[in-house]
């Protein structure tokens, strides 16, 4: 694969990732996060993968543990396979398979992330992070809801 190309597969990369992981553009999908989080991997823009994670989950992040990962894989190719842009007023959801080798073996990595709008931005919604947070506690994605009005269903 050419350096020029994006890792999503979805053209150059400084017309189609890039300005994202650089905070010149917001993803317009949770699909276009999706995306420019796989080519975070793949670019190891691990801040990206940080901060496009939902807010109260952070901090929870392992971040070594997401660098060490990203390093330690070629990422081969992303294939989205459904995008649900509503599943709710302020959440969609993305199937995708992650083609990747490590070592000299090639995986498939296939997941069903959900994803919350708000601020006007997408965020990942990590379903293994470590945290306690009651169902009438404040929402980890920073909505001002209770976390079972919000995102609760959603992880
Ligand atoms: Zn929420």
């Amino acid at each position: 694969m050419s350096e020029l190309n994006c890792p999503c597969g979805r053209g150059i990369y400084t017309h189609c990732c890039e300005p994202l992981h650089r905070g010149q553009r917001d993803a317009e999908s949770a699909e276009q996060l999706m995306r420019s989080r796989y080519s975070a991997f793949a670019k190891h823009e691990i801040d990206y993968i940080v901060s496009t994670t939902a807010s109260g989950q952070q901090s929870h992040l392992d971040i070594a543990a997401i660098r060490d990962w990203a390093m330690s894989n070629q990422w081969l190719k992303l294939e989205v396979i459904q995008h649900l842009p509503r599943l709710d007023k302020t959440h969609a959801q993305v199937e995708f398979k992650a083609h990747y080798q490590h070592v000299d073996q090639v995986h498939v990595h296939h997941e069903t992330s959900n994803f919350v709008f708000i601020n006007r931005q997408w965020y990942f919604l990590d379903p293994t992070t470590d945290q306690t947070v009651t169902m009438k506690q404040p929402c980890i994605c920073g909505s001002g809801k209770k976390f079972k009005q919000c995102c609760a269903r959603f992880l």
